[in-house]
């Protein structure tokens, strides 16, 4: 059996795999509140009594990795890793050396990467002889030409790391393996619209331009992310606004939430009468407009547009304005396929393709951590 495991700041999710069925997981669990408060919440047949869980991640750690050791025969760990840099392109199996490199990519993704390596390191202390893969959000867009990943700063920064990486690779990795058994189409622009967002432009199934660039804040608005901002702005804040409320506003508290003033979610938005819902949502809607239009640019040309994750998968309202959005191009919808969440959603006229692809970013991993951790 395969363990698969997303640590974040404040929650961990662990997914435990069949080999011979990764369609769906045995067991899924997740902790919230780590460290205030552990609530464990499973799903999944002949799940075991929780074990108990002290507070802060080693704590959690300590209860839950000999939970899943004692109950099954796990072989191998895949994590979810937001950074690998410009070095990795792929996932990679663990060992000391490779995990001290991982840890000098801290200060390229501070709030995630250490919560993602710490039981990296927890299970490596503990249970050396355990395979272990890094799976990275930023892999798949190595692919990218230096144009797609240079800033316009003083050249030096770039050397010293300040690059467009991109995100969200290993769900637009997931979508790209779907496409050829749906459509030939050589310029597919996906638009993962879950509480994070992200459009990724692919040239014949690689990644060539994406619209997160060195942080997970660029490109859309998001639930609760500001996407892009003019630099100006932030200069302007920090006359008299300190960096780490800065950080604050633009990850928590900016996106739908911050231009609603009601919620980050946006099935409350599109239930709420209240006007700023509506206009969080139009200026959610007008973004993915103009970023779809920058990336056909750059892509030459816009064949097919999928949609993924929580917003793009099940708010068919939300696709519906966007496709009227670049009506310009003569791409059209079948309404009837669209409001029931159908896979193929264009009309038979539409010169531009448009499907609805559940993600599944855990089944990249598994089926990595298969690869490269138990051959
Ligand atoms: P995460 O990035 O945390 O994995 P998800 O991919 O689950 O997030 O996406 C969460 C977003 O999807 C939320 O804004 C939620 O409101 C939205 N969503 C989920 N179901 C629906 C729905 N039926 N209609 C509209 N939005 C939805």
């Amino acid at each position: 059996m395969i363990l698969v495991f997303n640590a974040g700041s404040s929650s961990i999710k662990a997914s435990l795999y069949q080999k011979n069925n990764l369609e769906a997981p045995k067991i899924s669990l997740q902790v919230d509140t780590i460290t205030t408060q552990p609530v464990f919440k499973a799903r999944g047949d002949n799940v075991p009594p929780p074990p108990s869980l002290g507070v802060g991640h080693d704590s959690v750690l300590s209860g839950l990795l000999p939970w899943f050791f004692e109950a099954w025969p796990i072989q191998a760990i895949g994590h979810r890793v937001v950074h690998g840099g410009i070095h990795f392109a792929d996932p990679v199996r663990i060992t000391p050396p490779i995990l001290d490199d991982l840890e000098t990519l801290i200060p390229l993704a501070p709030l995630h990467q250490p919560h993602n390596l710490f039981p990296l390191r927890w299970i490596q202390q503990r249970f050396p002889q355990k395979p272990q893969v890094a799976c990275f959000d930023t892999a798949f867009h190595r692919t990218q030409t230096p144009l797609a990943t240079w800033f316009a700063l003083p050249r030096h920064y770039h050397d010293e790391g300040i690059q467009r990486y991109g995100f969200h690779g290993l769900s637009y990795q997931y979508i790209a393996e779907q496409l050829p058994s749906l459509t030939k189409a050589p310029r597919v622009i996906v638009a993962h619209l879950g509480n994070g967002a992200s459009l990724c432009g692919l040239k014949e199934g690689k990644s060539y331009d994406t619209t997160m660039g060195f942080s997970a804040l660029d490109g859309l608005m998001m639930g609760t992310r500001s996407g892009s901002l003019d630099a100006g702005v932030i200069l302007h804040l920090l006359h008299h606004t300190s960096p780490e409320r800065i950080q604050e506003i633009l990850y928590k508290e900016s996106g739908l939430l911050g231009v609603s003033g009601i919620s980050h979610d946006m099935r409350t938005l599109l239930e709420s009468p209240h006007p700023h819902a509506a206009e969080a949502v139009n200026l959610y809607v007008y973004r993915i407009i103009r970023e779809i239009g920058a990336l056909t640019a750059t892509l030459g040309g816009c064949d097919a547009l999928v949609f993924t994750a929580g917003i793009g998968e099940n708010a068919p309202i939300i696709r519906q304005r966007v496709c009227e959005g670049l009506s310009f191009s003569g791409l059209k919808l079948d309404q009837e396929a669209n409001l029931q969440n159908k896979i193929c959603l264009h009309h038979p006229e539409s010169p531009v393709e448009v499907y609805c692809i559940p993600t599944h970013e855990e089944r990249v991993i598994v089926e990595a951590t298969i690869v490269h951790g138990l051959s």
